[in-house]
């Protein structure tokens, strides 16, 4: 697939926002935005970048009544020679494929896509931010168009891409935070929607988040979903610990999303000559050995916060510390590594960055 991108430029561009430091999260967006439409006699067709804008769509357009949709996120970042590149892009892309299949939308070709992205970016480039652990989030996303209110997979769909500017994840450094197990309410389960970004998975999410909240946490950590025994994720993070020593992470059994993050950590950890085991954790390991003094870290991944450490788990009315509520160095080394690579600080030995203006 290698079709041409139609350009409309806009005529009234927005002003740039002043203050980096306060950009927040998803609250901006750019000049322009990225759309390509699905129709089943055609294959995805008319990709072309045009006015950011809202669009009309009809009330009975399938997305609005049964959720057919997928999502991505993903980073554009300024590095210190004033260029912009992304991170392990066609990962993104590549899942993309994955959750279509689970939710029965058309595959895209995963190159084309990293293609049409940095079209965008690349149109959009002066957005980009260059104050520290600032970047442009990116937001692909495909819903179903089909007007009708029967219940079966749409004929119709559109792949859109938004970009936002948005301020560091850590305004006031990496504080590790306190995260609630939910006991009540499951995120997935086997056989469900859980390895896929697919919108559902948040609107389930919500009532724990609420609850979470009210009770102090600011994130939720979700168990399985059989038997409300085994760790699966941390809100939309994955999660890990270090146990004796060894770096330890839920296996991806079907009800987990396979963070980009999380590979990357796992890659890292593993060059660095460390023991990463991806396998099933009971919460009540983690509580024991932790009592016991043998969980020195634990830490959430994903592409917003990179890692985000955890200093206390709250369960069954029992309450954990882990480091004595301060990050711990391999979660540091971690983080310093990862961000080093993504602003060019540090040379990119794995060749995760591709660079696009
Ligand atoms: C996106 C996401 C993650 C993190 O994935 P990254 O590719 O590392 O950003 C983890 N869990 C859930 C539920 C997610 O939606």
């Amino acid at each position: 697939m290698d079709q041409k991108i139609t350009i409309t430029m806009s005529e009234n561009l927005k002003p740039k926002p002043a203050d980096e430091s306060s950009l927040g999260f998803g609250r901006i967006f750019t000049d322009h935005m990225f759309v390509m439409d699905y129709a089943e006699d055609k294959g995805w067709y008319d990709p072309r970048i045009e006015p950011y804008s809202p669009i009309s769509i009809d009330p009975s357009s399938m997305i609005l009544h049964y959720g057919q949709a997928i999502f991505e996120g993903m980073k554009a970042y300024r590095t210190t020679d004033g260029s912009v590149v992304l991170f392990r892009p066609i990962e993104n892309m590549r899942r993309i494929n994955v959750s279509n299949n689970r939710m029965v939308i058309p595959q895209i070709d995963p190159e084309y896509m990293v293609k049409c992205v940095k079209a965008l970016v690349e149109l959009e480039k002066d957005w980009v931010p260059s104050s520290t652990g600032t970047s442009l989030y990116i937001r692909p996303f495909i819903f179903a168009t089909d007007t009708f209110l029967g219940v079966r997979p749409s004929k119709t769909y559109k792949f859109m891409v938004i970009l936002s500017p948005s301020g560091p994840y850590y305004p006031q450094g990496l504080d590790p935070v306190k995260i609630y197990v939910e006991q009540e309410y499951v995120r997935a389960v086997v056989g469900g929607t859980g390895f896929a970004k697919t919108p559902g998975n948040y609107a389930a999410s919500l009532a724990s988040q609420a609850k979470a909240y009210e009770s102090g946490y600011v994130q939720v950590l979700w168990l399985d979903g059989v038997e409300r025994k085994y760790i699966e994720e941390v809100g939309s993070m994955n999660v890990f610990f270090v146990i004796d020593g060894k770096l330890v992470t839920p296996s991806l059994d079907g009800s987990t999303l396979p963070g980009i993050t999380r590979k990357t950590v796992i890659e890292l950890a593993r060059s660095w000559g460390i023991d990463v085991e991806e396998r099933r954790i009971s919460i009540d390991e983690v509580f024991t050995k932790a009592l016991d003094g043998r969980v020195s870290e634990v830490f959430g991944s994903g592409t917003a916060a990179v890692i985000s450490p955890v200093g206390e788990l709250f369960w069954n009315n029992k309450k954990v510390i882990f480091n004595d509520n301060k990050i711990g160095n391999l979660s540091q080394k971690l983080y310093s590594t990862i961000t080093g690579i993504q602003y060019g600080l540090i040379p990119d030995e794995f060749n995760w960055i591709e660079k696009v203006v």
